[in-house]
């Protein structure tokens, strides 16, 4: 039950908290309104009774009347009152008519079934006073007679008045019926007294019977009055006594005191039948009259009383569905400021527990519970908020750990040194490689220091001066240079890279570069470069080195206007040598005559091979074809002196060379080269181990030409070993 409620919602529950009391109003609501509208209908039934008592007394009046005019008509001995008895036949039979349409009328389930049988009663009774005036007209039944004949049926009258008006629960009702009763019954009384007094006045004797009896039925008169005063209450008992004493109570009394005396001379009593007669009469008609006031009063009593208690059921059901109404209203009110901020809980709490944003809490001024509630959410949303920044903290933080190991690993990765300057030139990271080099240290020790902390003054400037070059030209340079290798030493090669580095916006940070030793690639590249441009036989420059130098040389010939010689060398018969020691020997033969020719010329001069044993010097600058013509034959007398070999071998040769001068001979390569080449020529023509100089005219050998620019040496002329 308990778990079931806690998954009703709210709202549900209130509405069950409010039913049971509703209901229970409702129900009470009910009741009381049915018990008013019972008493509603029991006034209205009061009503109808009353009514119908009114229709049953005036039945009774009316016998009274018929009565009393009857006993006068009987005992006046003529037709004295023949008209008035027939009027008031008249009269009687009018309103038994109306008795008898009432009876019909009467809805006796309604009333009581006690009183159905007594009207029923009653109905037959009324019916035998024809009978009784059949016996009038014909004087045919004693005055006696008739008045105990007309009080049995007044009787029954009385009876019906008396079942049909019960005492009611209304108290003041019930007092009200009450006295109507007892007014009734004493007028009944009042009537008996005036048919026996008609009748004693007109026997004019004393007739001690009617005597005793009409004092008996003064004194049951004296005391229903009474009873009728006490109960109807002051106000009508007083309407009563006002229409009283209007009447001619002496002559009442002095007439009853004749009528008790007798007339002892036998004589009518004084005053006749005719006064006691009117006397009575007005004196039952001011009974009559307080009766009718107070059937009026009954009436309108009973006509309030349910008017009041239809106005009290629908005051109960109004108030009751008001009250009921006020109660949803009320409880749907504070229903709703309960669940509403509550809602505004769920909704921010969800909001906490996804990490949005969450609304203002508006709640948080409250007093009750819910306020208290809303505070506590604030504090959480405060202390999470902190929890979520420290966790985002930490996690920055080991992200960035991470990432600075990432980094550390990344920059110890490269086996040469990487740096990272700020703009002042401290280190901001370097690698180990780094560290190594500059003293073993590790590579946070020298975090903040500069290279003036490392290095001596000059290398620290050189290194901040390029640092600065490129931070100011804004772009990255990589840049070549030779180690500053110990005396003795290889030379070594460094390669540096350095760039600037800059923020988003293009600001200056500092520069981050590389240093690494390339004497290796240096060297491959040298090597290659030697290959290209140097004999790999005998180390001196080749054709192609040759060709640049002497271009280079024609170059500043042209420009400065100087001379410049080229002198062709070539080795006499040493293809025999080459058949009999073998071509190992030969080329250490090549090897000792370059040697030869390098040592007879300068710095600035060029001895170079060409191929076989042709060899090529180039003099950049010379004075006159003497100084060339001597450069050549220093070297031939150079290369006659004997060679001793590795091997033990002893070797002996000579030379031929040709010399040509520019601009003399020729102005560019090819022709001086030609020209070179055909005094060599003819070096060889004229025996050999001889210089020559171009002479103009001197026949230029046609095919191929003998220019250093060619790749293939020129065809010997002759091979005649022995020249
Ligand atoms: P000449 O006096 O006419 O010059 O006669 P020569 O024997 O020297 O003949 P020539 O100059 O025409 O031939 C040069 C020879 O050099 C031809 C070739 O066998 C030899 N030779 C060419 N290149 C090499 C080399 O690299 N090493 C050796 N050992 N011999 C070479
Ligand atoms: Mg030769």
């Amino acid at each position: 039950m308990k778990l079931g409620l806690r998954n009703i919602s709210i709202g549900w529950r209130v509405a069950m908290a409010l039913a049971l009391p509703g209901l229970a109003m409702l129900g009470f609501a009910v009741w009381s309104s049915a018990t008013q509208y019972r008493n509603a209908r029991e006034s209205a039934r009061i009503r109808d009774m009353v009514e119908f008592a009114t229709v049953v007394n005036a039945l009774v009046h009316a016998l009274q009347t018929e009565r009393g005019l009857s006993t006068a008509y009987l005992t006046s001995g003529n037709a004295d009152y023949a008209a008035a008895l027939t009027g008031a036949q008249a009269q009687t039979n009018e309103v038994r008519a109306r008795f008898v349409r009432a009876l019909k009328g009467l809805d006796a389930a309604r009333l009581r079934s006690e009183l159905d049988m007594q009207a029923e009663l009653a109905r037959q009774v009324v019916d035998r006073v024809d009978v009784w005036r059949g016996a009038v007209a014909q004087r045919s039944i004693a005055t006696d007679t008739l008045i105990q004949s007309y009080a049995g049926v007044v009787a029954h009258l009385t009876r019906v008045v008396q079942e049909t008006l019960v005492p009611h629960d209304q108290s003041n009702l019930a007092r009200m019926l009450a006295a109507y009763t007892r007014l009734m019954q004493a007028k009944e009384f009042a009537g008996l007294e005036r048919a026996v007094g008609v009748s004693g006045f007109a026997a004019a004797q004393t007739p001690g019977a009617e005597g005793r009896r009409v004092i008996e039925l003064i004194d049951r008169q004296s005391m229903l009055l009474e009873e009728f005063r006490s109960l109807a209450g002051a106000t009508v008992a007083g309407s009563l006594d006002r229409s009283w004493s209007a009447l001619d109570s002496q002559t009442l009394d002095d007439l009853r005191r004749a009528a008790l005396a007798g007339s002892p001379s036998g004589r009518p009593l004084r005053g006749g039948v005719k006064p006691w007669l009117e006397v009575t009469t007005r004196r039952i008609d001011a009974l009559r009259a307080t009766e009718q006031q107070v059937t009026v009063d009954l009436l309108a009593q009973a006509q309030r009383l349910e008017a009041q208690a239809f106005r009290d059921a629908w005051w109960i059901i109004g108030l009751t569905i008001a009250t009921l109404l006020a109660s949803l209203l009320v409880a749907a009110v504070l229903a709703r400021d309960i669940i509403h901020p509550l809602e505004r809980i769920t909704q921010a709490l969800r909001q906490l527990a996804s990490h949005q944003q969450i609304n203002d809490l508006v709640d948080d001024g409250r007093r009750d519970e819910i306020g208290d509630m809303v505070r506590a959410i604030k504090v959480f949303k405060h202390d999470l908020t902190r929890a979520v920044q420290a966790e985002a903290e930490l996690k920055g933080a080991t992200l960035l750990r991470q990432k600075e190991r990432y980094q550390r690993a990344l920059l110890d990765s490269f086996p040469f040194e990487v740096w990272l300057k700020d703009t002042e030139g401290r280190f901001l990271a370097v690698n180990q490689a780094l560290a190594h080099a500059r003293g073993g240290q590790t590579p946070d020790a020298l975090v903040g220091m500069t290279e003036f902390d490392l290095l001596d003054y000059s290398m620290a400037s050189t290194l901040r001066e390029e640092d600065l070059a490129v931070m100011q030209a804004g772009v990255r340079k990589l840049t070549e240079r030779s180690c500053a290798s110990a005396p003795g030493n290889a030379p070594c090669w460094v390669e540096t890279y350095r760039a600037p580095v800059t923020d988003d916006q293009g600001a200056l940070l500092g520069t981050v570069g590389f240093s690494r030793d390339i004497t290796e690639r240096y060297q491959a590249q040298e090597e290659i470069r030697q290959l290209a441009l140097y004999d790999p036989l005998t180390k001196l420059p080749n054709r192609r080195l040759l060709s640049e130098r002497l271009n280079q040389a024609l170059a500043s010939a042209r420009r400065d206007q100087t001379h410049l010689a080229l002198i062709f060398v070539d080795l006499d018969k040493f293809k025999p040598i080459n058949d009999s020691l073998g071509h190992g020997v030969g080329d250490l033969l090549l090897y000792a005559v370059a040697q030869r020719i390098q040592h007879c010329v300068r710095e600035v001069d060029t001895a170079a091979r060409l191929g076989g044993d042709e060899f090529v010097v180039l003099l950049p600058t010379v004075e006159a074809s003497d100084q060339a013509v001597l450069v050549a034959e220093k070297i031939r007398h150079a290369l006659n002196q004997p060679f001793e070999l590795a091997g033990g071998h002893v070797v002996s040769i000579s030379s031929s060379s040709g010399v040509a001068l520019y601009p003399e001979h020729g102005e560019d390569e090819i022709a001086l080269s030609k020209a070179a080449d055909a005094a060599m020529y003819r070096a060889k023509a004229l025996g050999r181990d001889n210089v020559q100089l171009h002479q103009s005219g001197m026949p230029v050998s046609m095919v191929p030409p003998a220019s250093v620019a060619l790749v293939a040496p020129p065809p010997a002329p002759s091979t005649d070993p022995s020249g």
